[in-house]
């Protein structure tokens, strides 16, 4: 079956991407993630290119864990792309930082160099609280940051109580 080019119809050339001549996965959101060992469509008229991406979602999270683990800071459209990986909304995600949407979306879109140290390192962190599935997830911690930013204060300090069972318990 033949691919015609989206943009001048030509019909498409098939490559296998190679570390040498990689893909540029562009759709990512990312300016610098190349990809190789797939399937490439490649315009002959206009070079465009378009990649057969087997196990995406592999993929996605593969490249959002590279990400949290970056040395120094992450620059805007890693900010948006750890963010929508954890599925939320800038102004959701500014309100967890405590920062002004407006200032958040200016980082995201490159007006402002980083988000500072603290912010930086806390979304990190929440991206990835949020990302592991088995023992925390993002229900649970909507729930632990519910529960600070908008909950009840205690009517009574918490007790621990030590067990027959040889167990510390909080007593309610
Ligand atoms: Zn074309």
């Amino acid at each position: 079956m033949k691919v015609r080019c989206e943009d001048c119809n030509q019909v498409m050339i098939v490559r296998r991407a190679t570390i040498v001549h990689p893909y540029h996965f562009q759709e990512s959101g990312l300016p610098d993630i190349y990809l190789s060992g797939v399937k490439v469509y490649q315009c002959p008229g206009c070079y465009e290119e378009s990649g057969v991406l087997p196990q995406i979602e592999y993929l996605m999270t593969g490249i959002a864990k590279t990400l949290l683990s970056k040395p120094g800071m992450l620059a805007g459209p890693e900010v948006r792309y750890l963010r929508k990986h954890a599925n939320w909304q800038a102004k959701e995600l500014a309100g967890f930082l405590g920062m002004d949407p407006a200032y958040f979306s200016r980082v995201e879109n490159s007006k402002v160099p980083n988000l500072g140290d603290a912010a930086d390192l806390l979304i990190r962190l929440l991206v990835r609280e949020a990302s592991m599935k088995e023992e925390h997830g993002r229900e649970e911690l909507d729930l632990f940051i519910s529960a600070i930013r908008n909950g009840q204060e205690w009517a009574d300090a918490p007790q621990f109580r030590f067990t027959s069972k040889q167990k510390w318990h909080v007593a309610a």
